[in-house]
């Protein structure tokens, strides 16, 4: 099969990595000739919403499937009216406003941080009372990796605030005083059949995710994300993988906010799971059996923002994996990654330790 992704970064990058030697094929849409995906895949040059370069792609492949989230839901149903489009564009929608995620997650009742719409100044000030301080004002649409967020502390944060944050349509998020962060990715075939990977747990710097650790064993929380996750699952018919942050609080799960694809928090799953996240993304797609998604050891995962450490260095330490994005180096850009696996959580933490003295 010839399988579309709009977006040909990392994630459709690792996607077709997956892919190849199930016997697949791919073609990227993307505005960048140089993107990772390139190495792997043909590109069709364009924006994710250039109706022209989708139905170029429409034509070359048999299903489209997406690595980036803000392809937008009207691009994503023009193109599911003409091949298979997975997941479903309603899912892709969903979360790309905050506000209606929000209104999701309590539909099916999964709980979330206290939250209040803002569209402007007054309607600030409103929403800090009815919320709380501290809080976070998060643009409703188009916020990732921390952007498009401004911590308030204290009353006197709110001066102009929303006019800082750029008077777009907002959300007021009490600030979670969370123990971790947890997330928990999840599969659903097009034959329905589902299956979740052990939580992990992750570490944020600036707002980008620094560091994975998988499986957070406690089988409790496990069956509580599980099931707030099928219900996403089923509530769209839902192809593909589905990502869920969660804040842990006092043994509550919060959602923070849900992803409809592959995801960084994942990526631990290529060396730490019998099968990677990007292969059962393929086989979902293509109605396989789904492979098993259990844990071979003890995975941490530490992504390289900005820069990339020398690969002797990282190589150094046994049993790691080493991904090189192939991206030019810029402040806060994710470039690669590494794995490791090991035995036991405590062999782990130690090779972690050494591996962020590098990163
Ligand atoms: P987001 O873009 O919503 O994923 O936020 C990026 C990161 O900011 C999260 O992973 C958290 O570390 C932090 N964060 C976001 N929202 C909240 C919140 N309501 N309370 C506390 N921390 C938050």
């Amino acid at each position: 099969m010839n399988i579309g992704i709009i977006g040909a970064g990392q994630l459709g990058r690792m996607l077709a990595l997956a892919g190849y030697p199930l016997g697949q094929r791919f073609v990227f849409v993307d505005l960048d000739a140089d993107a990772p995906g390139a190495q792997v895949g043909r590109i069709i040059p364009g924006r994710f919403d250039d109706p022209a370069a989708l139905a170029r792609l429409a034509e070359a492949v048999d299903l489209v499937t997406f690595d980036v989230e803000n392809v937008p839901q009207a691009a994503a149903e023009a193109i599911a009216a003409k091949v298979p489009f997975f997941p479903p564009p309603a899912a892709l929608g969903a979360g790309q406003d905050r506000l209606t995620e929000k209104a999701l997650f309590a539909e099916l009742g999964i709980p979330t941080a206290p939250h209040a719409a803002v569209d402007s100044q007054a309607g600030l000030e409103a929403a800090a009372r009815q919320v709380g301080l501290p809080a976070i004002l998060k643009t409703r649409r188009l916020g990732y990796d921390g952007r498009g967020q401004l911590r308030l502390q204290a009353a006197a944060d709110l001066d102009g605030a929303f006019a800082a944050l750029g008077g777009v349509p907002a959300i007021l998020e009490g600030f979670v005083p969370f123990e971790r962060e947890l997330s928990l990715v999840a599969v659903r075939s097009r034959n329905g059949e589902t299956a979740c990977w052990p939580l992990a747990e992750n570490t944020h710097e600036h707002g980008i995710l620094r560091q994975t650790r998988a499986p957070w064993d406690d089988p409790q929380l496990q069956a509580l994300a599980e099931r707030h996750l099928r219900a996403l699952l089923d509530r769209f018919d839902y192809v593909g993988v589905l990502t869920v942050e969660f804040f842990l609080l006092e043994g509550r799960l919060l959602a923070n906010e849900m992803a409809p694809r592959v995801h960084n928090s994942g990526h631990w799953t290529i060396e730490g799971a019998v099968t990677s996240q990007f292969e059962n993304h393929v086989r979902a797609l293509l109605g396989l059996p789904l492979g098993s998604t259990a844990a071979v050891g003890h995975a941490g995962m530490v992504n390289f923002i900005g820069r990339l450490p020398a690969l002797e260095d990282v190589l150094a330490i046994e049993g790691t994996h080493y991904h090189d994005y192939g991206k030019a180096a810029r402040p806060n850009r994710k470039l690669g990654h590494c794995t490791v696996v090991r035995a036991s959580a405590a062999e782990r933490d130690e090779a972690l330790r050494r591996l962020e003295a590098l990163a």
